[in-house]
């Protein structure tokens, strides 16, 4: 299983020319933005900044204006629409203004990768940046993200349109999961180091502890986590299909005590994932009572079918055949 894992991500994950043209692209439709607004300037995020990204995965852009207050955002949609429409580079392309988080939402011609561009996003490149940060600091991560979101693609849970979860929320119980562990494998970076150094973005404490390559002078667990990654993915199943409290606990990368529905006021949600840095965003608003069950019996299922003593040759009959 562990080799199938690596194979996997190995195969899917970005390469190098894969990154740059992604950034080309991005410099492409900034200069193209740029026209309209002189003074904006256009920032990657998601997986295509954090390490999780796949050759399918969108392009998360996000615009950032030289004035964040004052701008009319509803207009600032309908003027790219209205602009990017009318260039043969992008197609299919839709304003959604009435989103949390305003979206243009097209498709670049020339290689045919989808693009989110959202507007004012500011914590979301912080959370970019610190899900980059637990990629650095064990590669176990990257590994179990990868398959995760296959996992959650293949299940049809991956959606937070249509009522599941995003894959950014997946990632997030996996770091969850991997700092609860009894020997942790990542430590929770917003608990190290001097939290008042900020900064505050939207009024939200973004502080993590970034200086990864000194992190064991701050990080101490009592021994290093020496799991193979299959074990830690069966261990990730077990803990989301029995040991978690989906009733009344909510999943969080902020702390290692255990945080409750209650405390949050979140108790008539489902499902509870708490945002990093907004704590006030639950990731798992969007999803239903029987969403929940449905997760849960595919955890429970992925459970017990990824324990059976076999040797298994593709990752499919693995995640598939369940
Ligand atoms: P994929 O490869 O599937 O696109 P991704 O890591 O880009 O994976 P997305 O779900 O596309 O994940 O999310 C991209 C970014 O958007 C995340 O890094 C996060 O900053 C933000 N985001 C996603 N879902 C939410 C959400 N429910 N609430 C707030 N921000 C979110
Ligand atoms: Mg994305």
């Amino acid at each position: 299983m562990e080799g199938l894992f690596i194979q996997y991500k190995e195969s899917v994950k970005l390469t190098d020319p894969e990154i740059k043209q992604r950034n080309e692209t991005k410099e492409l439709i900034q200069s193209d933005i740029r026209k309209l607004y002189a003074n904006s300037s256009l920032e990657l995020f998601g997986s295509s900044a954090n390490g999780f990204g796949h050759s399918k995965s969108d392009l998360d852009l996000c615009l950032i204006m030289e004035d964040d207050e004052q701008t009319d955002k509803v207009q600032i949609i309908e003027d790219l629409v209205e602009s990017l429409k009318a260039d043969v580079k992008y197609r299919r392309v839709v304003g959604i203004k009435t989103a949390r988080v305003p979206i243009v939402k097209l498709t670049i011609s020339r290689c045919n990768i989808d693009a989110d561009i959202s507007l004012l996003n500011s914590l979301a490149l912080h959370n970019t940046n610190m899900l980059a940060a637990y990629n650095d600091i064990d590669e176990r991560l990257q590994t179990l993200g990868f398959i995760l979101k296959y996992f959650a693609k293949v299940c049809d849970m991956c959606d937070a349109s249509s009522g599941s979860i995003s894959s950014y929320a997946f990632i997030i119980m996996m770091i969850h999961y991997l700092q609860q562990l009894p020997i942790p494998v990542l430590p929770v970076l917003q608990q190290l180091g001097d939290r008042s150094v900020g900064p505050v973005v939207n009024g939200w404490n973004c502080y993590y502890f970034k200086d990864i390559r000194n992190l064991y002078e701050v990080w101490k667990p009592v021994e290093r986590n020496r799991m193979s990654v299959a074990e830690l993915w069966i261990g990730f199943l077990k803990y989301y299909a029995m040991d978690f409290d989906w009733l009344t606990d909510v999943v969080t990368i902020k702390q290692l005590d255990k945080l409750t529905k209650f405390k949050k006021w979140w108790t008539s949600k489902h499902v509870a994932i708490e945002d990093p840095f907004n704590l006030e965003h639950n990731l798992g608003q969007a999803v239903s009572g029987r969403m929940r069950t449905y997760m849960l019996m595919r955890f429970q299922r992925a459970y017990k079918h990824h324990t059976k003593p076999k040797h298994w040759k593709h990752l499919d009959e693995l995640i598939n055949e369940f």
